[in-house]
């Protein structure tokens, strides 16, 4: 049957986002331990039934690379979203726990994500448009699988002001307001590579610009809700409303801004950028990471022509035991 608020009993906190909270649970009447989103949302309830019908198509996804469904209800205001728990949490979790992931096992983040693209992309006609860290879960199989991604058109608008999509993470073409594409998605990889093998985000900024220069400081603009002033505070780019507001604006949140701005006037941010990390990592990991940051997205590769580079079939032959890696964490 229908899954039911009241058969779902609260185990634990698992983490928060900008646009609500999962909670590990357990559906009562089978057993079975699942993770439930909560979305904040404010919607008219039209528009959350349409949401609804949306999200089914997370039903049908059946892919060992894409967290797996229980189902959706609605629970007044917010919609709740049942999905499969992943033990291990997600990678942001992990490499903020035991510091730099070893480059094999980033190497099979990348081959997974790849494989969850195709699989969206070529039976779904779904572009994730959120891959990022906290979006990659593991667990203690040793599987890598995605989640949070952009099923539901309608979810999508009635959040699409939101932090929802507005990231760090974005192409610099989504920075300039053009249309997603599953280009785009690779950029995001891209950076969350370097982000889980060096162990931290890779920035942007000048080093005379001590607002970003520190990670604390970057966590707290970008990880705590409560620094953003509006719903649509990040929302790129400018409209003339959010111009008005962006005078009322702390210095902070323009620091993001002009984060993403540097995204789009710099040259991109590379795996290998310093002489301290020269011999750090394979060739062929690097070379892979330049690919999926090349700034014109005319000329970056989709999911499937990258699952043929070097490093990703490296990778895939080489019989990393990741099941092996996730039970030490
Ligand atoms: P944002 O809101 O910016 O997208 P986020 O992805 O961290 O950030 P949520 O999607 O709300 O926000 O997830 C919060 C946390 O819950 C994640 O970081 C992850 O650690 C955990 N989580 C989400 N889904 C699952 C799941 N299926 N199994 C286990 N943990 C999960
Ligand atoms: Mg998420």
């Amino acid at each position: 049957g229908p899954l039911k608020q009241e058969d779902l009993e609260n185990l634990a906190e698992l983490g928060m986002g900008n646009g609500g909270s999962v909670m590990k649970v357990v559906h009562v009447p089978t057993g079975i331990i699942m993770a439930k989103k909560v979305v904040l949302m404010d919607a008219k309830p039209s528009v959350r039934k349409q949401i609804l019908r949306e999200l089914h198509i997370t039903h049908s996804c059946n892919s060992r690379y894409i967290v797996s469904s229980f189902g959706a209800y609605i629970l007044e205001p917010n919609i709740c979203i049942c999905m499969e728990y992943m033990d291990k949490g997600s990678f942001d979790g992990i490499y903020k726990r035991m510091g730099a992931i070893p480059i094999d096992m980033v190497g099979m983040v990348a081959a997974n994500v790849l494989e969850g693209l195709v699989y969206l992309y070529d039976v779904h006609h779904i572009i994730h448009r959120d891959i990022k860290p906290s979006n990659i879960l593991l667990n203690s199989e040793g599987e890598i699988k995605l989640c949070d991604f952009g099923v539901s058109g309608e979810l999508i608008n009635s959040i699409a002001n939101t932090f929802v999509g507005t990231s760090v993470y974005m192409s610099p073409e989504r920075i300039q307001g053009g249309q997603y594409s599953v280009e785009s998605d690779i950029w995001s990889l891209g950076i969350t590579l370097i982000e889980l093998a060096h162990g931290r985000f890779p920035f942007y900024v000048d080093d005379e610009d001590d607002e970003l220069s520190s990670k604390p400081n970057f966590d707290n603009l970008l990880g705590n809700p409560k620094h953003l002033e509006s719903r649509d505070t990040l929302a790129l780019p400018m409209s003339p409303a959010s111009h008005r507001r962006s005078r009322r604006r702390s210095k902070a949140e323009l620091s993001i801004l002009e984060l993403l701005q540097q995204i789009v006037r710099e040259p991109a941010p590379r795996l290998t950028s310093s002489e301290k990390d020269e011999g750090k990592f394979p060739r062929a990991a690097d070379e892979f990471v330049d690919a999926c940051l090349i700034k014109e997205q005319k000329d970056r590769r989709p999911p499937a022509d990258l699952l043929k580079y070097e490093w990703i079939e490296k990778t895939l032959t080489s019989g990393v035991d990741m099941k092996k890696w996730a039970e030490s964490i």
